[in-house]
């Protein structure tokens, strides 16, 4: 990359960095490269999850999960009309399966109605199997705005639009030093430095670290959580239309395996949420002393040993534990035995915790000199990303002095913006 001074670095290309990317260049601010550690995009958290479009069910009205999901929601959809992209508005079912999780059910409905969702229907035990012959609960809701569709695929044209727009996409750059000059960053990797005059933070499971390499204090840590996946053998498919969802217990709303299907095919059902020894470990023995030793010396990450260790020993053994698993999948299918499924893939969250031992529910995003910094940006950050993207480019315009055409004319020692044009 030379010599060239980008207005714009983003650290990492997952979803939210690619988003923003292409959010920078809609606006005509050409100058913007996105740095990737890994070989490919979507190596993580965006290219191991779900694959769910949410509706915005879950979220507080009004917070900024609840706002960006429903904007992104709907931006989604536009796009991959647009662009093309397999997708499927298929709606989804909650299952209420015992009588103390009416009152959640009302909640869930409650919340939905406040953020607007239009297609939420509630039935009855009867009414349930018209939707999914083969669920058994009390009572449930069905979501008809919810989707799937496989982010990689989305991440894909997200990275041909920032491409045709003048952006660049660095593969194989992992940011391990951030050097701050007074008119430009240095961000380097082993090899190589890129030169930009200001960055954007959008590293998922390393957000925090980064944030320190920069010089911010990111206020939190960030706490890997590995999610398990089955998939249903191909001859039980049948025993799951859509999407089955149990009611989540509000204190820990990411929790509570499901069944999804997947828009390329099959059926995967998880994923739970065990501790992760690795930040990007991928399977039960990953293990990294660094990131182990990282949350165990880190007071927020005992203060929530105390408060929640009986659902984290629970996750562990449904982990280890298949019969466990099954049981979990039966209160939704009761028909579903351990011989219908098998190992599936893994993803990993990133779970943001305070020092306090406060889970980090909302999205984080920190401004600093020159910087902005996404810190937490979970589930359902995918859904939301073309509306999150927005609102970063907008607070990138409004910090670093961006000019739809490029950086503002400054009358200090920049560069005119023709230079910048030359790589
Ligand atoms: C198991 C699971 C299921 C989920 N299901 C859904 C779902 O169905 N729907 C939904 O909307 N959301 C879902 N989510 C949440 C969603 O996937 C994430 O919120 C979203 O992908 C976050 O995107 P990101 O770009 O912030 O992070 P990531 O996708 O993790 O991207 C961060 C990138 O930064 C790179 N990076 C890190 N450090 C550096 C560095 N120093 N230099 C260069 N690059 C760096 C990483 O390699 C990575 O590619 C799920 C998440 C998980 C884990």
């Amino acid at each position: 990359m030379g010599e060239r001074i980008y207005d714009v670095g983003i650290i990492g290309g997952g979803i939210v960095g690619l988003a923003t990317a292409m959010a920078l260049v809609k606006t005509g601010v050409r100058s913007v490269a996105v740095l990737e550690a890994e070989g490919r995009l979507a190596a993580h958290q965006t290219g191991n999850n779900s694959g769910v479009i949410h509706s915005g069910l879950y979220y507080k009205p009004g917070s900024l999960k609840a706002r960006n999901c429903v904007a992104g929601r709907e931006a989604l959809y536009r796009f991959c009309r647009e662009q093309g992209i397999a997708h499927q508005a298929c709606g989804k079912l909650v299952v209420a399966t015992k009588p103390g999780e009416i009152a959640a059910l009302d909640e869930l409905e409650k919340k939905g109605a406040a953020n607007g969702l239009k297609k939420l229907r509630r039935l009855g035990a009867a009414e349930l199997k018209e939707f999914e012959p083969h669920v058994a609960g009390i009572a449930g809701l069905w979501v008809g705005e919810t989707g799937i569709v496989d982010y990689r695929q989305v991440c894909e044209k997200y990275s041909e639009i920032i491409h045709a727009g003048g952006g660049e996409i660095r593969l194989n750059f992992q940011v391990r030093r951030v050097k701050k000059e007074s008119r430009e960053l240095i961000l380097s990797d082993r090899n190589d430095d890129v030169r930009c005059r200001n960055l954007v933070n959008c590293a998922g499971l390393q957000s925090d670290r980064v944030a320190r390499m920069c010089g911010v204090k990111p206020g939190l840590q960030i706490i890997p959580f590995r999610g398990e996946y089955y998939e249903l053998v191909p001859g039980r498919h049948d025993l799951v239309r859509n999407l089955i969802y149990p009611v989540p217990d509000p204190r820990f709303p990411f929790l509570g395996v499901h069944f999804t299907r997947m828009i390329a095919g099959g059926v995967e059902a998880g994923p739970n949420a065990v501790l992760a020894f690795k930040r990007h470990g991928y399977t039960k023995t990953s293990f990294s002393l660094r990131d182990t030793a990282q949350f165990a010396l880190y007071p927020g990450f005992w203060a929530m040993g105390l408060k929640f260790w009986k659902m984290g020993l629970g996750e562990f053994y449904r982990s280890f534990s298949k019969k466990a698993f099954v049981r979990a999948l039966q209160r939704l299918v009761p028909e579903i035995q351990a011989g219908d499924l098998v190992p599936g893939g893994a993803g990993v969250r990133a779970q943001a915790l305070e020092a306090n031992g406060f889970l980090v529910d909302d999205f984080r995003i920190r401004e600093a000199e020159r910087m902005v910094h996404v810190l937490n940006a979970p589930s359902p950050a995918a859904t939301a990303s073309i509306s999150i993207g927005e609102s970063i480019a907008a607070l990138a315009l409004k910090n670093f002095s961006l000019s739809p055409k490029g950086i503002a004319p400054d009358p200090g020692p920049l560069k005119p913006l023709s230079a910048n044009k030359e790589s």
